[in-house]
């Protein structure tokens, strides 16, 4: 039944409103003031509120004032009843959110017209919002299984459908083939292109997926720039032949916005029932095949092989060994040295850790930093290389060497330790260094997230007149405009821009962009990788500080550097 408040202190004109409306068959609650009448709104929720203005205790506009405020009351129809009809009342009241004004005296018609416009209205409103929340909830619903920028089904509804044909087959007896998409070197699509473009890329490789996969197979997007798709009852050349499509399709320019984008991608196949069984099995099968596709050069697909997990007793055995390793203090450091491109001088020096395995021989920290990253061992690790590094800088000091910079590489992990700032105020006086020429490198990967915390950090170790360098620049999810609000010193060019700096149109816009950009705030630039005299050309031309690079020196030991040093050797290719 359809409830109404009624607040009025004048008990002859509340009854009389009470019993016509009782008559009319509505459920009526009677209240001799304000501060009543919110009380009981409070408790009775009703329908609708008909109110005087002039009352002891809270006036009309005091209650409508404090219903409004209330989330349970803020939308209930209000109409103020009052003998004043004053226009400023009038609007008063309407301001306060009033949805009608009746002035007394009023006949029956009049408010019962009032109230049903009100409650027709409110009906409406009521139904409005129910469809919207109907539509909201099942959008929430489709978009909790579905990828929003492609449409494809997302990992939940890729999960159940995967579970479904793998029941599926096991009844039919047949095969069923799950293969796991990645495109290759996507990132470098959104660092140089942007996200917009990158988007629009993936949005295409959703929809080629889609006309070549037929309609009772899957097509699902995982994340990122992974995509699945599941094959029923398929036949291993069959499977091949689609492989080979999709990889081919792929490969065909994507006309964005004026740009051809040209890139490839590598696919990981595995097959039920005969590599797995279950549901999880199969999904770690395709990702390792897929990532052998992409160490075995890419643009290419792997079928599972179960020698591929082979691999991971190894890395099992490798994490031990990488434990002793640190105990049996089996690390090196190496120092490659960095060339000023305008006089061909060794200016600085990059510290990079090596394993020294006792049967293994010297392992690079491509292979085991990774491990020590996902094992907690960096923490150890990172601080004997820092001790290490400290600890040579100053007896190459004590020898009279003079090195203006030793850069020193932080993982993201020691960089969230509380202790960071304290740790290097001891190493640096405990080695009587001169700050100044510390530089810790940072990927720009680690920046973008805790981007405050790091923010923070950078600011304190700076004004301990620590320098900042960002790492692989080019290659993490950050954008140039995180450098105008970040406080670095010099940003290092990514190999993966120099290595085809001088053939690939792309990379050589990007690095000298790069340069630009680091030269319009004062950075220094470092360009890393450098391995041809192209390469250094172009760098010099285009005004790159320093570099690092095979071409003059790979990292070597601390006292072959040091000779290296005193001999004073330089750079004579530069400028030629
Ligand atoms: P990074 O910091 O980008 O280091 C540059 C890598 O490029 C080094 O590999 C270096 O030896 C190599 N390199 C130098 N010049 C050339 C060249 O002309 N051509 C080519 N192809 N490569 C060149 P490395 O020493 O294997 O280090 C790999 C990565 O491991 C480093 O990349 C860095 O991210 C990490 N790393 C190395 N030492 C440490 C360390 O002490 N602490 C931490 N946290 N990470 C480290
Ligand atoms: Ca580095
Ligand atoms: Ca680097």
């Amino acid at each position: 039944m359809t409830k109404i408040l009624v607040v009025e202190d004048m008990d002859s004109l509340r009854e009389e409103i009470i019993e016509t409306l009782t008559y009319e068959g509505f459920e009526v609650i009677g209240a001799e003031n304000g501060a009543v009448g919110v009380e009981l709104a409070l408790k009775h929720l009703p329908n609708l509120i008909i109110c005087d203005v002039m009352m002891p205790e809270l006036n009309g506009y005091e209650t409508l004032t404090t219903l409004r405020r209330d989330p349970s009351t803020s939308t209930i129809p209000f109409i103020f009843l009052t003998a004043k009809a004053d226009k400023m009342d009038m609007r008063q009241g309407m301001q306060l959110g009033a949805d009608d004004y009746l002035t007394k005296p009023f006949t029956i018609e009049d408010l019962l017209g009032a109230i049903a416009a009100r409650l027709e209205k409110q009906a409406i409103l009521q139904e409005h919002f129910d469809r919207e929340t109907e539509q909201t909830a099942s959008r929430m619903e489709y978009f909790a299984r579905h990828d929003e920028l492609t449409n494809l089904p997302n990992r939940v509804l890729f999960h159940d459908s995967l579970q479904q044909a793998v029941s599926h087959a096991s009844q039919q007896r047949q095969t069923l083939a799950l293969i796991f998409l990645d495109i290759d070197q996507f990132h470098i699509i959104n660092n140089s292109l942007g996200h917009d473009i990158g988007d629009m890329v993936l949005k295409a490789v959703a929809e080629r997926l889609k006309v070549m996969i037929p309609n009772h197979d899957m097509v699902a997007r995982l994340r990122g720039d992974v995509f699945a798709v599941i094959l029923v009852d398929v036949a291993e050349t069959e499977l091949k032949d689609t492989a080979q499509n999709i990889i081919h399709k792929m490969s065909q320019p994507y006309k964005i916005y004026g740009h051809e984008i040209f890139t490839t991608c590598s696919l990981g196949i595995t097959i039920y029932p005969n590599d797995q069984l279950e549901v999880d099995g199969l999904i770690k099968n395709a990702d390792t095949a897929m990532y052998h596709a992409k160490e075995t050069g890419r643009n290419d697909y792997k079928f599972y092989k179960s020698e591929l997990n082979d691999r991971s007793a190894e890395f099992m055995a490798l994490e031990n060994s990488l434990r002793r390793g640190l105990d049996r203090a089996e690390f090196r450091l190496f120092y490659q040295p960095q060339i000023c491109l305008s006089t061909g001088k060794i200016v600085g020096a990059e510290a990079l850790v090596r394993w020294q395995h006792p049967e293994l021989g010297i392992i690079s920290p491509d292979k085991f930093m990774h491990l020590a990253e996902s094992t907690g061992l960096i923490l150890r690790l990172s601080e004997w290389v820092i001790h290490t590094a400290c600890a040579q800088y100053a007896a190459w000091e004590a020898n009279g060497v003079n090195l203006s910079r030793l850069a020193i590489n932080l993982s993201g992990q020691h960089l969230r330790q509380a202790n960071l700032t304290e740790l290097f105020k001891t190493m640096l006086r405990d080695h009587n260094l001169q700050h100044q020429n510390l530089e810790l490198e940072i990927t720009e990967s680690i920046i973008s997230k805790d981007t405050d915390a790091i923010l923070a950090l950078f600011s304190e170790l700076r004004h301990m007149g620590i320098r900042i360098a960002i790492d692989d620049f080019g290659t993490g999810f950050s954008s140039l405009s995180y450098l105008k609000t970040f406080p670095v010193d010099t940003i290092k060019i990514d190999q993966c821009f120099v290595r085809d700096v001088t053939s690939d149109r792309h990379d050589a816009a990007i690095a000298i962009a790069i340069i630009d950009l680091a030269h319009s705030l004062s950075l220094n630039v470092v360009a890393e990788g450098v391995e041809t005299q192209a390469q250094l050309d172009f760098l010099t031309q285009n005004h790159c500080d320093q570099m690092q690079g095979y071409i003059f020196s790979p990292a070597i030991p601390a006292e072959q550097f040091e000779r290296m040093l005193a001999e004073g050797k330089y750079f004579v290719g530069i400028g030629k």
